[in-house]
C-alpha cells in the first residue's frame, strides 16, 4: 500500500533533515509504548476478558548487534490491521494539511515547524533503513506485520504467534549503529523519557535492567523533578515538541483528592479554532489512565491547556460519558479554572513581555470565558491585551482607562480584519485629533464578548464607527488644523440635497465630528449592529441584507466647503445630488463594501473628470 501523500512528504523531510536529534526516534517510540499500555489498562477494567492478559505492563529495548536491530517492544493494547493501515499510514491529525501548507522547502524552517508538529512513529525512519512492526490486538487472535522502507510504500501482512502488544525492529543504518550501545541507549532514556510511569527495561545477554525511575511523574515530590523532566513529560502528553510557557503542579488534598500536572503550551496548535477542537487534558483515576477525549476537566476557553488530572475520588471503572456528568469532575474543573487563571495573571503581573506571547498564541481563546464563564469574569477582564491607535506593544484596558481625556467617558474601540487596514479607518480621524485612544479589534470573537461585557469600571464600550461618538465633549489637540467649517445654513441645504438624491441608500445623512481629513465616511446608527460585525455574518451566510448606514459628512473638508457655496445656484441640485452618490460609493469602497453599482459610479466618475478637465481645445 502507498502511504498517503502527506505522509510521503512528512517521511521525506524526516528523512533528511534531522540529523542533529536523531535519538528522539527513541523518546518517541517509547511514548507510544506507554500510551499503549495505558490503554489497554483502561480497557482491561471495562473488559474483564482482557484483564487476564494486561500487565504487569513494561517497555523492552533489545539491541541485537549480530543482527544490527534495535527492538522497542510493549505489551500494550497492539493494532489490528485496519488499525495499522490508518495509523502507520496516514495522519489523520486535524491541522495537518495546514502545516503542510506552511512548509517552505528551507530544511531548517520547516524543522522547527515539525518540532512543534511532533513527528512520531515516522521519526523511526531517521535511524532505521527499513522498519518493521509485529503486533496483535489485545482480544484478537490474528496477528499482523507492516513493513516499510519508509519510501512511499508499505507492506502488510498476517503473522503467527504474535503476543499482544507491539513490537518495533528498526534495522539501523550502517552510521547508527551508535544506538544499539547500552550506555547510549541509558543516557537517551534518562534524558528524554524518565517520567514515563512504566519500567522501561534494557534486555542484553539474556540480563534485564530497568533504566528509569518507572514512577508517574506526577506523583514524585516536585523537588525531585527537573525542569528538563517536566519539558519532557509535556513533549509526552502533549504529542508536541515546544517548551511549555507555565508549568502547574500540585496535589489538592481536602474534600477532593487529586493531583495535576497542567502545561500552557509555548506555541500555538494548528486546529486551536477547529469546532472539533476538545479539551485534551487526560483524566487518569489512582495513576489509571482513563480518556483524553472530551474530558471535562477545563472549560473550552482553556482547551489549549494540556497535562494530566489524576483524581483519588473517581470510580476505576467509570466510562467516559459518566465522567461528563460526574459531579466531582465539575468541582474539579472550577478548582483547576480558578487555578489556572491565578496562575497565568501572576505571570502576566511578574513578567509583561513573557505574558505577550501567551496572549499572542491564546489571547483570542481565553476572550471566550468573557460571555461563557461569567463567574471568571473579573480575573479574566485584567488578563485582556489590545492593541490601540495611540500606542505600540499590548495594552490592558487598566492602561486605556489611565489615558483617558477629559470629557470622555467610554471606551472606544475600531473592528476590522487586520490591524493595518484598521488603522487607516476615517473614522479615526477625529479621535486622533483629540489624542483620544481607540482599541483595534481584530478577532471575531471580539463582537461577541463586547456586548457580554458591555463595559470596564463604569465605562462603557462603544465603536467608534456608531452614531453617538459624543466627540464634542472632549476638546481637540492644539496642533488640529483650524480649518473653518462651511457656514451652518448653506451646510445644512446641502444636507437636504444629499438626502434627497441618496433617498433609500442610507439610514440618514449628518455633519460629522469625526473626520478631519476625509470629506465622508459611513457610520452605524447607535443601536444598529456594527459595520465590521455584520460584514463577518454576510461572510458566514448568517444575514441576508444589513442595516442602513449614516453618512457622515466633514464640514471642513475643502470639497464640502466648495459644493456648499454651490448651494442655491439655479440647477445646482442636480449636480450636487451627483456628488452625493460619489460621496457614498467612496465611503463604501473605504470601508471595503462591494459597491452594489459599480458601472454607475464609474460613469459618474468619468463625468466629473470630464467637466473637470474642460473644453477640448481645438487644434490650429
Ligand atoms: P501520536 O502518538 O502523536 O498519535 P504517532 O505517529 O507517534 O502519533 O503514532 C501514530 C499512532 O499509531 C498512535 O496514535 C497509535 O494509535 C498507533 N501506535 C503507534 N505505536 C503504537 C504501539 N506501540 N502500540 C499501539 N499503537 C501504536
Ligand atoms: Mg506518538
Amino acid at each position: 500500500m502507498n502511504f498517503q501523500a502527506e505522509v510521503s512528504r512528512l517521511l521525506d523531510i524526516v528523512a533528511h533533515s534531522l540529523y542533529s536529534q536523531k535519538e528522539i526516534f527513541l523518546r518517541e517510540l517509547v511514548s507510544n509504548a506507554s500510551d499503549a499500555c495505558d490503554r489497554l489498562r483502561y480497557a482491561a477494567l471495562l473488559d474483564p476478558a482482557l484483564g487476564e492478559s494486561a500487565g504487569p505492563f513494561k517497555i523492552l529495548l533489545i539491541p541485537d548487534r549480530k543482527a544490527k536491530t534495535l527492538v522497542v517492544a510493549d505489551n500494550g493494547i497492539g493494532m489490528n490491521r485496519q488499525e495499522l493501515i490508518d495509523n502507520l499510514g496516514t495522519i489523520a491529525r486535524s491541522g495537518t494539511a495546514a502545516f503542510l501548507q506552511q512548509l517552505s522547502g528551507d530544511s531548517r524552517k520547516d524543522m522547527n515547524l515539525i518540532g512543534q508538529f511532533g513527528v512520531g512513529f515516522y521519526s523511526a525512519f531517521m535511524v532505521a533503513e527499513r522498519v518493521e512492526v509485529e503486533t496483535r490486538k489485545a482480544g484478537e487472535s490474528q496477528g499482523w506485520r507492516w513493513i516499510s522502507d519508509g519510501k512511499g510504500a508499505f507492506a502488510v501482512e498476517p503473522a503467527e504467534d504474535i503476543e499482544h502488544g507491539a513490537k518495533i525492529i528498526l534495522h539501523l543504518r550502517a552510521e547508527d549503529e551508535e544506538f544499539l550501545e547500552a550506555a547510549r541507549l541509558k543516557r537517551i532514556v534518562k534524558a528524554y523519557s524518565d517520567h514515563i510511569g512504566l519500567p522501561i527495561v534494557l534486555v542484553e545477554a539474556g540480563k534485564e535492567e530497568t533504566i528509569n525511575t518507572a514512577s508517574a511523574l506526577w506523583t514524585r515530590p516536585k523537588s525531585e523533578i527537573t525542569a528538563l523532566q517536566y519539558k519532557e513529560f509535556y513533549h509526552h502528553v502533549a504529542h508536541s515538541f515546544d517548551d511549555p510557557w507555565l508549568t502547574l503542579h500540585a496535589k489538592v488534598e481536602g474534600i477532593l483528592e487529586y493531583a495535576y500536572l497542567l502545561f500552557v503550551p509555548g506555541t500555538k496548535p494548528f486546529d486551536l479554532f477547529d469546532p472539533e477542537r476538545k479539551s485534551r487534558v487526560k483524566l487518569y483515576v489512582r495513576r489509571v489512565f482513563i480518556t483524553d477525549e472530551g474530558t471535562e476537566l477545563l472549560p473550552s476557553y482553556l482547551r489549549f491547556l494540556r497535562g494530566i488530572v489524576d483524581s483519588e475520588d473517581l470510580p476505576l471503572n467509570i466510562s467516559r460519558e459518566m465522567q461528563q456528568r460526574n459531579p466531582l469532575t465539575a468541582k474539579i474543573r472550577q478548582q483547576l479554572t480558578r487555578r489556572v487563571l491565578s496562575e497565568i495573571s501572576k505571570k502576566a503581573g511578574d513578567d509583561p513581555e513573557e505574558y505577550a506571547k501567551c496572549w499572542e498564541n491564546f489571547g483570542a481563546v481565553l476572550k471566550e470565558g468573557l460571555y461563557e464563564d461569567s463567574e471568571n469574569k473579573e480575573t479574566l477582564l485584567p488578563l485582556l491585551r489590545f492593541r490601540s491607535t495611540e500606542r505600540d506593544g499590548l495594552i490592558s484596558l487598566d492602561d486605556y482607562v489611565s489615558q483617558m481625556k477629559e470629557g470622555q467617558n467610554a471606551l472606544y474601540t475600531i473592528s476590522g480584519d487586520s490591524l493595518d487596514l484598521t488603522r487607516k479607518s476615517p473614522q479615526l480621524e477625529g479621535f486622533r485629533a483629540r489624542g483620544v485612544e481607540v482599541l483595534l479589534m481584530t478577532d471575531a470573537i471580539d463582537e461577541f464578548w463586547m456586548p457580554a461585557v458591555a463595559s470596564y469600571k463604569d465605562k462603557p464600550f462603544r465603536s467608534a464607527t456608531r452614531g453617538g461618538a459624543d466627540l464634542d465633549k472632549i476638546a481637540p489637540l492644539p496642533e488640529a488644523s483650524g480649518a473653518k467649517p462651511a457656514p451652518p445654513q448653506k451646510l445644512q441645504s446641502l444636507i437636504a440635497i444629499f438626502k434627497l438624491a441618496l433617498g433609500e441608500a442610507v439610514k440618514d445623512v449628518r455633519a460629522s465630528q469625526r473626520l478631519t481629513d476625509s470629506p465622508v465616511c459611513l457610520v452605524a446608527e447607535e443601536g444598529d449592529i456594527d459595520i465590521h460585525f455584520e460584514r463577518i455574518l454576510k461572510e458566514h451566510r448568517q444575514l441576508e441584507s444589513g442595516a442602513k448606514r449614516i453618512l457622515e459628512i466633514n464640514p471642513r473638508h475643502p470639497l464640502i466647503e466648495r459644493l456648499a457655496v454651490l448651494v442655491g445656484e439655479s440647477g445646482a441640485s442636480d449636480r450636487l445630488g451627483e456628488f452625493a452618490w460619489l460621496f457614498l460609493d467612496q465611503a463604501r469602497i473605504v470601508e471595503g463594501e462591494p459597491l452594489p453599482d459599480a458601472a454607475a459610479f464609474v460613469r459618474r466618475l468619468a463625468h466629473l473628470l470630464e467637466e473637470g478637465l474642460g473644453e477640448v481645445p481645438t487644434r490650429a
